[in-house]
């Protein structure tokens, strides 16, 4: 059965995020301290034990990063951007990530233009969150669909389409909560992150999905309406 989530059911407080930062980061942090007590005692620090620690600092610094793009709202610029130009780019920069994983970006851009209000490196980095997500739903390999269709005359959307294992009934509700992860090496931030920038940008996110079938995200995002004609008097103003 196919399951809905809307972005504005997730949005949790600064307090929750906070606490659950403090504690993701705790539990690595304690593997690096016993590991430092084991070599201050013992002296027998081997490989392995620093290739853990390695990892566990690989961990931290994941979830620092994935929060520091949350943290910069303040020093947004939103800019006049063409979303095919946006996507595009990204599905160049994953493009041999998808290779190595017998995986085919199959783009439909089905609009000529699309220019949205935007901040280009957050929405890179929602892109970026959901083809990584339908990469690593497709261990076996196959495609995935990148469409960009109008809706209305006043939104345009983008719908991620893979063909990967999908998402059980029960966790549907789960997506977009801090930390929620089915993965052995997630961080559980990548929705969260997605949804609270779509927010930011005035648009919406919608995750439907069927196990062993795949997965659809598709993002709705307002289209910066364009006056039809412009006389010489008439010229545009650059005014943020
Ligand atoms: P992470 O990828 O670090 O686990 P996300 O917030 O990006 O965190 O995703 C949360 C979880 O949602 C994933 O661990 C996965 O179980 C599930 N998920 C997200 N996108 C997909 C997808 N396209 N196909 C299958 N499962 C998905
Ligand atoms: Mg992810």
């Amino acid at each position: 059965m196919e399951e809905l989530l809307r972005r504005s059911e997730k949005l949790t407080t600064v307090g929750q995020l906070a606490a659950g930062v403090a504690h993701e980061i705790r539990n690595p942090l304690t593997t690096l301290r016993g590991f430092l007590q084991l070599q201050l005692e013992t002296n027998k620090l081997n490989t392995r034990h620093v290739d853990i620690m390695l990892s566990e600092l690989d961990r931290i610094n994941l979830i620092v990063g994935e929060f520091l793009i949350l943290a910069k709202p303040q020093a947004t610029r939103f800019e006049e951007k063409d979303v095919r130009f946006i996507l595009g780019d990204v599905i160049s920069l994953l493009d041999s990530q998808a290779h190595l994983c017998d995986i085919e970006f199959i783009a439909n851009f089905n609009m000529d233009s699309c220019l949205i209000s935007c901040e280009e490196n957050q929405l890179k980095q929602v892109f970026i969150n959901l083809l990584k997500n339908a990469i690593e739903a497709m261990p076996d390999g196959g495609e995935i669909q990148v469409s960009i269709d109008s809706k209305g005359s006043s939104e345009v959307s983008v719908s991620i389409i893979d063909e990967g294992i999908g998402i059980p009934e029960e966790m549907i509700s789960k997506l977009g909560d801090p930390f929620f992860t089915g993965k052995d090496s997630g961080t559980g931030l990548g929705i969260m992150v997605s949804q609270r920038i779509i927010e930011s940008h005035h648009g919406m996110m919608e995750i439907k999905s069927k196990v062993d079938v795949g997965t659809t995200v598709t993002i709705t995002l307002p289209l910066i309406q364009k006056p039809r004609e412009e006389t010489s008097e008439d010229q545009p103003n650059h005014v943020q």
